[in-house]
């Protein structure tokens, strides 16, 4: 299939300043984890996506001072040439790939830790606010202002040393320019602060240093945040930017600048889940920077759709596509587009596992696209696979949620001509149809999407409706067999802490359900009050909930976290999750046990500080545990001449069949099976590779 000629205009060069780029896909800095600690490994991710077609890719936030120390968060740091050497792989990288490199320099301000530099914050203004936590700042004198000017020219000058294309002036999510642009953060009084110039001068000089200092070597770009729907322009909480006094500022930049990268709002606004914000949600306000502004604009909005984006250059919104979620779930987006493959595009799901595994493990990873991350420590790609050693080899994979989806479509890549996935429902997707349907959770259905539309590609035998017995597998006739039969979630109430069924549970529906109760079975409790109790501490007990409400039921979540859904801070939707509920009209019960039933009457329990807590109710959901469906891998395991004599020659388990995770988790694990099926023992994953010592 050709390319859809409306889409010939994403594939226009731009120019930027003194740099072309090949085409409008630019890939905008985001956080990997790698920083400048880890370069092979930030080399290699980054270097994927200019492979894939992004026309330009930039490195993350990168400090130009050591007091502008993230630890720990996970900055890179480049304030010296050992940090330049490292992240010059990066350019390099990007540069073999065809794109041009970016480097978003940074300085934190009073949003720094400095927890491993140990040097006082800087501020424009010693005002406490929350981004200051164990501490106030240094208000900035005028030597340190000039200092810091000086730090971000000289670091300039080491990113285009070190073979970097385009220098950012990083201006959104609460550092230090935004907060020198902050009237409440900004109470200067000695030419920084007060109107909209003074509270600019920082920013604009800053950007004129820099300009001075590689502008005719390198593209200068900033990044700006506008007022978004959270209310707080300039991210990362900050009060009191109006959208009209950054347009203002763009004004007065534009000559200073070639390269506007503009975000919206706060940090969880800007990286807005899909559960809470469509893609483009942004769009009514980066549609203002126009007013402001002929310069060359880049934007994101979780694009996915290639249409939209055409639209949205053709229509002179933006002139660049930018992207961080789309190009970790799919670095080969713009080739697909290029080559017509548009039905091999792996979708965004907006669940943000990205920013969780980065920030909480400092090592990105992707739901949609297991390779991400991986690039150096295992040298995946996520396009191109070993070709297996024994096509022929008939595979049994048992069981279509995630891990087993995931798995079929690699061994499909990988050659294997005789793969049968089987599922035991009537279609594949496992615990993904179901969730699917919940509110809020419909965009995660593109995980599932994705790998039916593979399986059909590659041939996959997808068999539906069967559930194998220990004796339907010895009798399949393979000589590879994966389990991959996923969990349940558990009717007895054993919760964290309390391994004995819970008095009262077992009485079960429709007293007592579970979420597959809900969806898969359709239960429902007897009467409008329905608990929902949460051990969790992620979606499903916040989806099940809002499912009761919307039905019509009185939803009380009974917590033992003190915060609602506390996993879900961490996919930065937590603020928007609980508004949310509040608004569906769900009730909220924190820091609460549930240790028992009253079938038919109440729950009961206790809170943190031990005082007796009851509720009458007509129903509770159990949202506690989940137990791993591992009886098929362990009764063929448990007969080893029952496996010899039926030709089998291995059996795997994979996903949750393992141990009960995210579901990212279940496709990685389904993923690297499937990647290293062939080598002596596929049980344990290949050794990855280290960073090894030296640079940075
Ligand atoms: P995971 O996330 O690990 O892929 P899921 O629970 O989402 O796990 O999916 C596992 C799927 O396997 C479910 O649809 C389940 O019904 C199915 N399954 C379990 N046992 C069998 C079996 N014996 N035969 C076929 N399918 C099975």
């Amino acid at each position: 299939m050709p390319m859809d000629p409306r889409h010939a205009i994403l594939f226009e060069p731009v120019t930027v300043g003194c740099k072309t780029l090949p085409n409008r896909f630019y890939q905008v800095p985001h956080a990997s984890g790698f920083g400048s600690s880890r370069p092979r490994s930030q080399a290699a991710f980054r270097g994927m996506r200019a492979e894939g077609g992004w026309g330009g890719v930039c490195v993350e936030y990168a400090a130009i001072s050591p007091d502008s120390d993230e630890t720990p968060e996970c900055s890179a740091d480049f304030w010296d040439d050992g940090h330049a050497a490292a992240l010059a792989l990066t350019a390099e990288a990007i540069h073999a790939g065809g794109a041009l490199a970016g480097l978003e320099l940074f300085h934190g301000g009073a949003a720094s830790v400095n927890g491993t530099s140990r040097l006082p914050r800087l501020a424009p203004s010693q005002v406490a606010s929350e981004l200051q936590y164990g501490g106030l700042a240094k208000e900035l004198t005028a030597e340190d202002i000039a200092r810091i000017q000086r730090d971000w020219a000289e670091a300039a000058r080491r990113a285009r040393d070190a073979g970097f294309d385009i220098v950012y002036v990083y201006g959104a999510h609460g550092y230090l320019l935004t907060q020198f642009f902050s009237p409440v953060l900004n109470r200067r009084t000695d030419g920084y602060g007060g109107s909209v110039a003074g509270r600019g001068r920082f920013w604009l000089e800053t950007l004129a240093t820099v300009r001075e200092e590689v502008g005719g070597d390198c593209a200068i770009a900033t990044r700006i945040a506008l007022h978004g729907d959270s209310g707080v322009a300039g991210g990362g909480g900050l009060p009191g930017i109006e959208a009209d006094e950054m347009l203002e500022l763009i004004a007065m930049a534009a000559d200073l600048v070639d390269l506007f990268d503009v975000t919206v709002g706060t940090w969880p606004e800007n990286s807005g889940t899909s559960r809470y914000y469509p893609e483009g949600h942004e769009l009514p306000w980066i549609r203002r920077v126009r007013e402001a502004t002929a310069k060359p604009v880049v934007a994101t909005g979780r694009f996915s759709s290639p249409d939209l984006m055409a639209r949205l250059v053709a229509d002179g919104v933006i002139d660049l596509v930018g992207s961080a979620r789309q190009g970790i779930a799919d670095p080969f987006l713009p080739r697909k587009v290029a080559q017509g493959r548009y039905d091999e595009i792996r979708e965004c799901t907006g669940s943000n596992i990205c920013i969780l595994r980065e920030e909480s493990f400092h090592h990105i990873g992707c739901v949609q696209n297991a390779t991400a991350g991986e690039e150096f420590r295992r040298g995946w790609h996520p396009e191109s696979f070993p070709a297996a050693a024994n096509p022929e080899e008939p595979v049994l994979v048992v069981g279509a949620g995630p891990a087993g989806l995931e798995c079929a479509v690699v061994l499909g890549r990988r050659g294997y001509t005789s793969v049968h996935l089987v599922a035991a429902e009537p279609a594949a997707g496992g615990r993904l149809s179901w969730i699917r349907g919940l509110p809020t959770l419909g965009d995660w259905g593109r995980i599932l999407d994705y790998r039916l539309v593979q399986l059909g590609k590659l041939g996959v035998q997808v068999i539906t409706g069967q559930r194998l017995s220990t004796a339907d597998v010895l009798g399949y006739g393979a000589r590879v067999v994966v389990a991959a039969t996923g969990s349940a979630w558990r009717a007895d109430g054993v919760q964290p802490g309390i391994p004995e069924p819970m008095p009262g549970a077992q009485a079960g529906p429709p007293f007592v359900l579970t979420p597959e109760d809900l969806c898969v079975r359709g239960l429902r409790p007897a009467g409008k009050r329905a608990v929902v109790y949460d051990t969790d501490g992620y979606f499903m007990a916040p989806a099940l909930a809002e499912l009761l409400a919307k039905e019509g039921y009185q939803a009380t979540i009974v917590t033992t976290y003190p915060v609602l859904s506390p996993v879900s801070d961490q996919t930065l939707e937590g603020g928007m999750l609980r508004a949310h509920l509040h608004q569906a009209g769900v009730k909220v019960v924190y820091a609460t046990t549930v240790t028992g039933i009253d079938p038919g009457s109440a729950v009961y329990g206790a809170d943190r500080d031990g005082e007796p807590w009851r509720a009458a109710c007509e129903g509770i959901v159990l949202v506690t545990q989940q137990v791993s469906r591992d009886e098929l891998y362990l009764d063929l395991t448990r007969d080893q001449a029952a496996l010899g004599g039926a030709g089998i020659a291995a059996v795997y388990r994979i996903g949750d069949c393992v141990a009960p995770r995210m579901i990212s988790e279940a496709i990685f694990d389904g993923h690297r099976l499937a990647r290293e099926l062939g080598t002596e023992d596929p049980s344990m994953p290949l050794p990855y590779q280290r960073e090894p010592a030296g640079l940075a």
